[in-house]
Protein backbone atom coordinates (compact mmCIF):
# COMPACT_ATOMS: atom_id res chain seq x y z
CA UNK A 1 0.00 0.00 0.00
CA UNK A 2 1.32 3.86 -1.16
CA UNK A 3 2.34 5.54 1.89
CA UNK A 4 1.88 9.18 1.79
CA UNK A 5 3.07 9.75 6.00
CA UNK A 6 6.45 12.44 4.43
CA UNK A 7 3.68 14.23 2.73
CA UNK A 8 1.14 14.57 5.43
CA UNK A 9 4.27 16.04 7.49
CA UNK A 10 5.34 18.36 5.44
CA UNK A 11 2.02 19.41 4.52
CA UNK A 12 1.13 19.86 8.55
CA UNK A 13 4.64 21.88 8.23
CA UNK A 14 3.89 24.22 5.57
CA UNK A 15 0.22 25.07 6.50
CA UNK A 16 1.91 26.79 9.52
CA UNK A 17 3.19 29.44 7.25
CA UNK A 18 1.30 29.66 3.91
CA UNK A 19 -2.64 29.52 3.47
CA UNK A 20 -3.90 26.21 3.19
CA UNK A 21 0.01 24.98 3.12
CA UNK A 22 0.66 26.19 -0.69
CA UNK A 23 1.14 28.78 -3.14
CA UNK A 24 -1.44 28.34 -5.59
CA UNK A 25 -4.94 27.06 -4.40
CA UNK A 26 -5.65 23.48 -6.45
CA UNK A 27 -2.41 22.26 -5.25
CA UNK A 28 -3.83 21.96 -1.68
CA UNK A 29 -6.29 18.88 -3.09
CA UNK A 30 -8.51 20.47 -0.76
CA UNK A 31 -11.77 19.56 -2.96
CA UNK A 32 -10.67 16.27 -3.49
CA UNK A 33 -10.46 15.93 0.26
CA UNK A 34 -6.76 14.60 0.48
CA UNK A 35 -3.27 15.14 1.28
CA UNK A 36 -1.04 16.78 -1.53
CA UNK A 37 1.67 14.50 -2.74
CA UNK A 38 5.20 16.62 -2.17
CA UNK A 39 7.42 15.95 -4.99
CA UNK A 40 11.33 15.64 -4.75
CA UNK A 41 11.97 15.24 -8.29
CA UNK A 42 10.79 14.41 -11.65
CA UNK A 43 12.62 13.36 -14.92
CA UNK A 44 10.78 13.02 -18.02
CA UNK A 45 7.38 11.63 -17.50
CA UNK A 46 7.74 10.82 -13.93
CA UNK A 47 7.24 12.59 -10.88
CA UNK A 48 8.55 11.00 -7.19
CA UNK A 49 7.34 12.07 -4.03
CA UNK A 50 9.13 12.20 -1.16
CA UNK A 51 8.00 9.19 0.41
CA UNK A 52 9.38 7.91 -3.02
CA UNK A 53 6.31 6.89 -4.74
CA UNK A 54 6.55 7.37 -8.49
CA UNK A 55 4.08 8.27 -10.76
CA UNK A 56 3.37 8.55 -15.04
CA UNK A 57 2.79 12.47 -14.72
CA UNK A 58 -0.10 14.62 -16.87
CA UNK A 59 -0.28 17.49 -14.72
CA UNK A 60 3.61 18.95 -16.13
CA UNK A 61 3.33 21.71 -13.81
CA UNK A 62 0.32 22.32 -15.00
CA UNK A 63 1.23 22.23 -18.43
CA UNK A 64 4.51 24.36 -19.43
CA UNK A 65 6.62 20.68 -19.61
CA UNK A 66 6.02 19.89 -22.85
CA UNK A 67 9.41 18.05 -22.63
CA UNK A 68 8.52 16.17 -18.99
CA UNK A 69 10.90 16.65 -16.25
CA UNK A 70 14.04 18.03 -16.45
CA UNK A 71 15.05 17.36 -20.08
CA UNK A 72 18.44 16.51 -20.63
CA UNK A 73 19.61 19.24 -22.98
CA UNK A 74 17.45 21.94 -21.44
CA UNK A 75 19.57 21.04 -17.87
CA UNK A 76 22.37 21.68 -19.35
CA UNK A 77 21.71 25.28 -20.93
CA UNK A 78 20.69 26.29 -17.83
CA UNK A 79 23.71 25.23 -15.82
CA UNK A 80 25.88 27.04 -18.20
CA UNK A 81 23.68 29.65 -18.08
CA UNK A 82 23.38 30.00 -14.44
CA UNK A 83 27.34 30.21 -14.67
CA UNK A 84 27.13 33.49 -16.64
CA UNK A 85 24.60 35.23 -14.12
CA UNK A 86 21.07 34.78 -13.19
CA UNK A 87 19.86 38.41 -13.65
CA UNK A 88 21.64 41.49 -15.29
CA UNK A 89 18.79 43.98 -15.73
CA UNK A 90 19.65 44.90 -19.17
CA UNK A 91 19.37 43.56 -22.83
CA UNK A 92 20.85 40.66 -23.11
CA UNK A 93 20.31 38.30 -26.87
CA UNK A 94 18.57 35.52 -25.66
CA UNK A 95 15.32 37.62 -25.48
CA UNK A 96 15.76 38.60 -28.75
CA UNK A 97 16.26 35.25 -29.67
CA UNK A 98 13.46 33.93 -27.96
CA UNK A 99 10.66 36.26 -29.50
CA UNK A 100 12.33 35.72 -32.75
CA UNK A 101 11.54 32.17 -31.98
CA UNK A 102 7.89 32.54 -31.32
CA UNK A 103 7.26 35.00 -34.09
CA UNK A 104 8.18 32.34 -36.40
CA UNK A 105 5.56 29.89 -34.53
CA UNK A 106 2.93 32.83 -33.96
CA UNK A 107 3.12 35.14 -36.76
CA UNK A 108 0.84 37.38 -35.47
CA UNK A 109 2.77 38.50 -32.50
CA UNK A 110 4.89 41.23 -34.73
CA UNK A 111 6.12 42.15 -31.69
CA UNK A 112 6.09 41.18 -27.70
CA UNK A 113 7.19 41.87 -24.54
CA UNK A 114 8.51 38.88 -21.62
CA UNK A 115 6.99 39.20 -18.79
CA UNK A 116 7.16 36.50 -16.07
CA UNK A 117 4.08 35.18 -15.59
CA UNK A 118 0.96 34.35 -17.76
CA UNK A 119 -1.27 36.40 -14.99
CA UNK A 120 1.47 39.28 -16.07
CA UNK A 121 0.77 38.85 -19.92
CA UNK A 122 -2.84 39.21 -19.49
CA UNK A 123 -3.28 41.91 -17.36
CA UNK A 124 -0.80 43.85 -19.29
CA UNK A 125 -2.43 43.15 -22.23
CA UNK A 126 -5.41 44.22 -21.28
CA UNK A 127 -4.12 47.33 -20.10
CA UNK A 128 -2.46 47.77 -23.48
CA UNK A 129 -6.21 46.64 -25.34
CA UNK A 130 -7.34 49.64 -22.80
CA UNK A 131 -5.17 52.56 -23.47
CA UNK A 132 -5.15 51.22 -27.28
CA UNK A 133 -9.05 51.92 -27.76
CA UNK A 134 -9.78 54.59 -24.63
CA UNK A 135 -12.28 52.45 -23.72
CA UNK A 136 -12.49 50.68 -20.00
CA UNK A 137 -15.13 47.64 -20.79
CA UNK A 138 -13.76 44.45 -21.34
CA UNK A 139 -15.75 40.65 -22.07
CA UNK A 140 -14.46 37.77 -20.74
CA UNK A 141 -15.88 34.14 -20.95
CA UNK A 142 -17.41 32.80 -17.91
CA UNK A 143 -15.41 29.87 -16.88
CA UNK A 144 -12.22 31.43 -18.65
CA UNK A 145 -9.90 31.62 -16.51
CA UNK A 146 -6.84 34.95 -17.60
CA UNK A 147 -4.71 34.95 -14.46
CA UNK A 148 -5.59 36.75 -11.07
CA UNK A 149 -5.45 39.82 -12.26
CA UNK A 150 -8.49 42.32 -10.59
CA UNK A 151 -10.74 42.70 -13.64
CA UNK A 152 -10.28 38.88 -14.78
CA UNK A 153 -10.81 37.61 -11.69
CA UNK A 154 -14.54 37.34 -12.64
CA UNK A 155 -16.72 34.18 -13.45
CA UNK A 156 -13.47 32.79 -14.14
CA UNK A 157 -12.03 28.74 -14.13
CA UNK A 158 -9.64 27.09 -12.84
CA UNK A 159 -9.25 27.57 -8.71
CA UNK A 160 -12.30 29.69 -8.65
CA UNK A 161 -14.03 26.81 -10.07
CA UNK A 162 -12.80 24.47 -8.26
CA UNK A 163 -13.87 25.99 -5.20
CA UNK A 164 -17.13 27.59 -6.40
CA UNK A 165 -16.54 30.94 -5.94
CA UNK A 166 -17.52 33.45 -8.44
CA UNK A 167 -15.34 36.35 -8.36
CA UNK A 168 -12.71 37.26 -5.07
CA UNK A 169 -13.40 39.31 -2.20
CA UNK A 170 -10.83 42.34 -2.92
CA UNK A 171 -11.74 42.95 -6.34
CA UNK A 172 -13.55 46.36 -6.43
CA UNK A 173 -17.09 46.39 -7.57
CA UNK A 174 -16.01 49.26 -10.18
CA UNK A 175 -13.72 47.07 -11.67
CA UNK A 176 -16.24 43.58 -11.85
CA UNK A 177 -18.70 46.22 -13.75
CA UNK A 178 -15.97 47.12 -16.41
CA UNK A 179 -16.29 43.38 -16.97
CA UNK A 180 -19.19 41.58 -19.13
CA UNK A 181 -19.13 37.92 -18.70
CA UNK A 182 -20.44 36.00 -21.46
CA UNK A 183 -21.36 32.37 -21.64
CA UNK A 184 -18.81 30.32 -23.92
CA UNK A 185 -19.51 28.84 -26.97
CA UNK A 186 -22.72 31.09 -26.75
CA UNK A 187 -22.69 32.84 -30.54
CA UNK A 188 -26.28 35.29 -29.61
CA UNK A 189 -25.35 36.23 -25.98
CA UNK A 190 -21.86 37.90 -27.24
CA UNK A 191 -23.76 39.06 -30.56
CA UNK A 192 -26.52 40.76 -28.09
CA UNK A 193 -24.20 42.32 -25.78
CA UNK A 194 -22.25 43.77 -28.89
CA UNK A 195 -25.09 45.11 -30.22
CA UNK A 196 -26.29 46.90 -27.22
CA UNK A 197 -22.18 48.20 -25.68
CA UNK A 198 -20.27 47.35 -28.89
CA UNK A 199 -19.12 50.80 -29.14
CA UNK A 200 -17.74 50.70 -25.53
CA UNK A 201 -15.90 47.44 -25.52
CA UNK A 202 -11.86 47.61 -25.66
CA UNK A 203 -11.13 43.87 -26.35
CA UNK A 204 -12.71 40.83 -25.60
CA UNK A 205 -9.92 37.68 -23.78
CA UNK A 206 -11.02 34.32 -24.74
CA UNK A 207 -9.05 31.32 -23.85
CA UNK A 208 -9.75 30.02 -27.79
CA UNK A 209 -9.87 26.06 -26.59
CA UNK A 210 -10.78 26.67 -22.93
CA UNK A 211 -8.58 24.52 -20.32
CA UNK A 212 -9.62 26.25 -17.26
CA UNK A 213 -12.87 23.86 -16.88
CA UNK A 214 -11.32 21.25 -18.29
CA UNK A 215 -10.67 21.12 -21.72
CA UNK A 216 -13.68 22.82 -24.25
CA UNK A 217 -12.99 23.69 -27.40
CA UNK A 218 -14.45 27.29 -28.96
CA UNK A 219 -16.30 26.00 -32.28
CA UNK A 220 -15.15 27.64 -35.14
CA UNK A 221 -18.63 29.86 -35.42
CA UNK A 222 -18.11 31.34 -31.94
CA UNK A 223 -13.93 31.90 -33.15
CA UNK A 224 -14.90 33.35 -35.79
CA UNK A 225 -17.84 35.02 -34.27
CA UNK A 226 -15.82 37.31 -31.80
CA UNK A 227 -13.46 38.16 -34.67
CA UNK A 228 -16.07 39.92 -37.03
CA UNK A 229 -17.73 41.49 -33.98
CA UNK A 230 -14.36 42.96 -32.39
CA UNK A 231 -13.83 44.34 -36.39
CA UNK A 232 -17.11 45.60 -36.51
CA UNK A 233 -16.69 47.85 -33.68
CA UNK A 234 -13.20 48.88 -33.40
CA UNK A 235 -12.73 46.76 -30.12
CA UNK A 236 -9.27 44.28 -29.86
CA UNK A 237 -9.41 40.61 -29.63
CA UNK A 238 -7.37 38.81 -27.85
CA UNK A 239 -6.67 35.22 -27.52
CA UNK A 240 -5.30 33.90 -24.19
CA UNK A 241 -3.19 31.11 -25.36
CA UNK A 242 -1.26 31.01 -22.13
CA UNK A 243 -2.24 27.24 -22.17
CA UNK A 244 -3.00 26.24 -25.78
CA UNK A 245 0.01 27.63 -27.21
CA UNK A 246 2.60 25.00 -28.22
CA UNK A 247 -0.21 22.79 -26.49
CA UNK A 248 -3.23 22.53 -28.69
CA UNK A 249 -1.33 22.57 -31.42
CA UNK A 250 2.37 23.86 -32.43
CA UNK A 251 0.81 27.06 -33.79
CA UNK A 252 -1.59 27.20 -31.01
CA UNK A 253 -5.32 28.01 -31.13
CA UNK A 254 -4.52 30.30 -33.96
CA UNK A 255 -2.97 27.94 -36.09
CA UNK A 256 -5.47 25.13 -35.95
CA UNK A 257 -8.39 27.71 -37.27
CA UNK A 258 -6.52 30.40 -38.93
CA UNK A 259 -8.14 32.99 -37.12
CA UNK A 260 -5.78 36.33 -36.14
CA UNK A 261 -6.02 38.27 -33.17
CA UNK A 262 -5.03 40.96 -32.53
CA UNK A 263 -3.06 40.31 -29.61
CA UNK A 264 -1.81 37.42 -27.93
CA UNK A 265 -0.83 36.27 -24.56
CA UNK A 266 1.79 33.33 -23.76
CA UNK A 267 2.95 31.87 -21.33
CA UNK A 268 3.44 27.88 -19.31
CA UNK A 269 5.42 26.16 -22.58
CA UNK A 270 7.62 29.18 -23.58
CA UNK A 271 8.98 28.83 -20.22
CA UNK A 272 9.99 25.29 -20.46
CA UNK A 273 9.29 25.20 -16.69
CA UNK A 274 10.80 28.39 -15.35
CA UNK A 275 8.34 31.64 -14.74
CA UNK A 276 8.02 33.35 -18.51
CA UNK A 277 4.87 34.94 -20.01
CA UNK A 278 4.56 36.97 -23.50
CA UNK A 279 2.51 39.03 -24.72
CA UNK A 280 2.15 40.59 -28.55
CA UNK A 281 0.50 41.38 -31.66
CA UNK A 282 -0.23 43.94 -33.90
CA UNK A 283 2.53 46.33 -34.51
CA UNK A 284 0.67 49.77 -33.90
CA UNK A 285 -0.89 48.44 -30.98
CA UNK A 286 2.50 47.03 -29.64
CA UNK A 287 4.32 50.23 -30.41
CA UNK A 288 2.19 51.90 -27.96
CA UNK A 289 4.15 50.71 -25.00
CA UNK A 290 6.23 52.41 -23.03
CA UNK A 291 9.11 53.96 -23.96
CA UNK A 292 7.91 54.09 -27.67
CA UNK A 293 4.71 55.37 -26.65
CA UNK A 294 2.65 56.12 -23.56
CA UNK A 295 0.99 52.89 -21.96
CA UNK A 296 3.03 51.64 -19.17
CA UNK A 297 4.59 48.03 -18.78
CA UNK A 298 8.22 47.24 -16.96
CA UNK A 299 9.69 44.42 -15.18
CA UNK A 300 12.85 43.71 -12.98
CA UNK A 301 12.65 40.32 -13.86
CA UNK A 302 11.47 40.52 -17.44
CA UNK A 303 13.32 38.46 -19.70
CA UNK A 304 15.31 36.99 -17.52
CA UNK A 305 18.24 34.82 -18.98
CA UNK A 306 17.54 31.66 -16.93
CA UNK A 307 14.04 32.06 -18.14
CA UNK A 308 14.39 32.91 -21.43
CA UNK A 309 17.39 29.79 -21.17
CA UNK A 310 15.33 27.56 -20.64
CA UNK A 311 12.36 28.50 -23.35
CA UNK A 312 14.65 29.15 -26.21
CA UNK A 313 16.13 25.52 -25.56
CA UNK A 314 12.57 24.07 -25.10
CA UNK A 315 10.95 25.31 -28.45
CA UNK A 316 13.76 24.49 -30.76
CA UNK A 317 13.18 20.67 -29.69
CA UNK A 318 9.37 21.01 -30.77
CA UNK A 319 8.40 20.80 -34.69
CA UNK A 320 5.07 20.25 -36.07
CA UNK A 321 5.68 16.29 -36.22
CA UNK A 322 6.25 15.98 -32.39
CA UNK A 323 2.65 17.35 -32.38
CA UNK A 324 1.19 14.64 -34.25
CA UNK A 325 3.43 12.27 -32.91
CA UNK A 326 2.01 13.61 -29.16
CA UNK A 327 -1.69 13.91 -30.58
CA UNK A 328 -1.99 10.10 -31.47
CA UNK A 329 -0.89 9.32 -28.05
CA UNK A 330 -3.53 11.57 -26.54
CA UNK A 331 -5.81 9.97 -29.20
CA UNK A 332 -5.60 6.53 -28.26
CA UNK A 333 -5.30 7.49 -24.24
CA UNK A 334 -8.59 9.18 -24.35
CA UNK A 335 -10.47 6.46 -26.82
CA UNK A 336 -8.90 4.36 -23.67
CA UNK A 337 -10.62 6.06 -21.00
CA UNK A 338 -13.95 6.26 -22.88
CA UNK A 339 -14.08 2.92 -23.29
CA UNK A 340 -12.84 2.10 -20.28
CA UNK A 341 -15.70 3.62 -18.27
CA UNK A 342 -18.40 2.63 -21.36
CA UNK A 343 -17.63 -1.38 -20.11
CA UNK A 344 -17.80 0.18 -16.24
CA UNK A 345 -21.45 1.88 -17.03
CA UNK A 346 -19.72 5.36 -16.03
CA UNK A 347 -21.09 8.20 -18.24
CA UNK A 348 -18.11 9.75 -19.31
CA UNK A 349 -17.39 12.74 -21.51
CA UNK A 350 -13.24 12.80 -22.99
CA UNK A 351 -12.26 16.00 -24.78
CA UNK A 352 -8.86 16.64 -26.51
CA UNK A 353 -6.49 18.78 -28.55
CA UNK A 354 -3.39 18.65 -29.59
CA UNK A 355 -1.69 17.78 -26.45
CA UNK A 356 -4.46 19.12 -23.45
CA UNK A 357 -7.27 16.41 -22.59
CA UNK A 358 -9.66 16.18 -19.89
CA UNK A 359 -12.82 13.51 -18.96
CA UNK A 360 -15.90 14.98 -17.23
CA UNK A 361 -17.86 12.48 -15.69
CA UNK A 362 -20.78 13.61 -17.45
CA UNK A 363 -23.04 11.99 -20.00
CA UNK A 364 -22.42 15.61 -22.25
CA UNK A 365 -22.08 17.35 -24.43
CA UNK A 366 -19.95 19.49 -22.58
CA UNK A 367 -19.96 22.61 -23.99
CA UNK A 368 -19.71 25.60 -21.79
CA UNK A 369 -19.10 26.79 -17.78
CA UNK A 370 -22.78 25.18 -16.89
CA UNK A 371 -22.38 21.48 -18.92
CA UNK A 372 -19.31 20.67 -16.74
CA UNK A 373 -21.32 22.05 -13.86
CA UNK A 374 -23.62 18.86 -14.29
CA UNK A 375 -20.51 16.50 -13.56
CA UNK A 376 -20.53 14.20 -10.73
CA UNK A 377 -17.71 15.51 -8.64
CA UNK A 378 -18.00 13.40 -5.84
CA UNK A 379 -16.97 10.67 -8.29
CA UNK A 380 -14.02 12.76 -9.40
CA UNK A 381 -12.73 12.81 -5.99
CA UNK A 382 -12.81 9.00 -5.40
CA UNK A 383 -11.59 8.15 -9.11
CA UNK A 384 -8.63 10.46 -8.65
CA UNK A 385 -7.55 9.09 -5.66
CA UNK A 386 -7.72 5.59 -7.06
CA UNK A 387 -5.62 6.84 -10.11
CA UNK A 388 -2.89 7.68 -7.34
CA UNK A 389 -2.57 4.47 -5.77
CA UNK A 390 -2.54 2.81 -9.59
CA UNK A 391 0.39 5.04 -10.07
CA UNK A 392 -1.17 7.61 -12.46
CA UNK A 393 -0.93 11.49 -11.60
CA UNK A 394 -3.33 13.50 -12.94
CA UNK A 395 -4.93 17.11 -12.27
CA UNK A 396 -7.12 17.41 -8.95
CA UNK A 397 -9.89 18.51 -9.87
CA UNK A 398 -13.05 18.20 -12.47
CA UNK A 399 -12.00 22.09 -14.26
CA UNK A 400 -8.25 21.19 -14.81
CA UNK A 401 -6.62 19.78 -17.96
CA UNK A 402 -4.00 17.13 -18.31
CA UNK A 403 -1.40 17.56 -20.68
CA UNK A 404 1.51 15.17 -22.53
CA UNK A 405 5.02 15.30 -23.02
CA UNK A 406 7.47 14.15 -25.53
CA UNK A 407 8.31 11.85 -23.32
CA UNK A 408 5.29 9.42 -22.83
CA UNK A 409 5.57 6.47 -24.44
CA UNK A 410 2.83 4.16 -26.14
CA UNK A 411 3.49 1.82 -23.17
CA UNK A 412 2.77 4.21 -20.98
CA UNK A 413 -0.45 5.26 -22.83
CA UNK A 414 -1.44 1.44 -22.40
CA UNK A 415 -0.43 1.06 -18.76
CA UNK A 416 -2.27 4.18 -18.11
CA UNK A 417 -5.40 2.79 -19.64
CA UNK A 418 -4.97 -0.19 -17.56
CA UNK A 419 -4.52 1.71 -14.66
CA UNK A 420 -7.77 4.18 -15.70
CA UNK A 421 -9.89 0.13 -16.14
CA UNK A 422 -9.04 -1.00 -12.85
CA UNK A 423 -9.86 2.43 -10.88
CA UNK A 424 -13.04 1.91 -12.45
CA UNK A 425 -13.12 -1.58 -10.90
CA UNK A 426 -12.44 -0.45 -7.34
CA UNK A 427 -14.46 2.69 -7.44
CA UNK A 428 -17.62 1.54 -9.05
CA UNK A 429 -16.93 -1.65 -6.66
CA UNK A 430 -18.09 0.63 -3.57
CA UNK A 431 -21.18 1.88 -5.45
C1 LIG B 1 -2.33 29.48 -16.43
C2 LIG B 1 -3.10 30.49 -17.19
C3 LIG B 1 -2.97 31.87 -16.94
C4 LIG B 1 -2.16 32.40 -15.78
O1 LIG B 1 -0.82 32.11 -15.88
P1 LIG B 1 0.08 32.14 -14.55
O2 LIG B 1 1.46 31.88 -15.06
O3 LIG B 1 -0.47 31.09 -13.65
O4 LIG B 1 -0.05 33.50 -13.96
C5 LIG B 1 -3.62 32.75 -17.76
N1 LIG B 1 -4.38 32.31 -18.78
C6 LIG B 1 -4.54 31.01 -19.05
C7 LIG B 1 -5.39 30.58 -20.19
C8 LIG B 1 -3.92 30.05 -18.25
O5 LIG B 1 -4.13 28.76 -18.48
Amino acid sequence: MRSIKKSQAAFARASQLMPGGVNSPVRAFKNVGGDPLFIKKGKNQYITDIDDNTYIDYVLSWGPLVLGHADDYVIDQLKSAAERGTSYGAPTELETQLAEDIQKIVPSMEMMRMVSSGTEATMSAIRLARGYTHRDKIVKFIGNYHGHSDSLLVDAGSGLATFGINTSPGVPDEFALDTYTVPYNDIPAIEQLFAQHGKEISCIIVEPVAGNMGVIPGTMDFLKTLRRLTTDNGALLIFDEVMSGFRAGYHGVQGLTGIVPDLTTLGKVIGGGLPVGAFGGRRDIMEEITPEGKIYHAGTLSGNPLAMTAGISTIHQLNPDVYVAMDKKVTRLTAGIKAAADKHGVPVTVHHVGTMWSYFFNPGPVNNFDDVNQSDVAFFARFFKELLNQGIYTAPSQYETNFLSTKHTDADIERTIAAFDAAFDVVTAHD
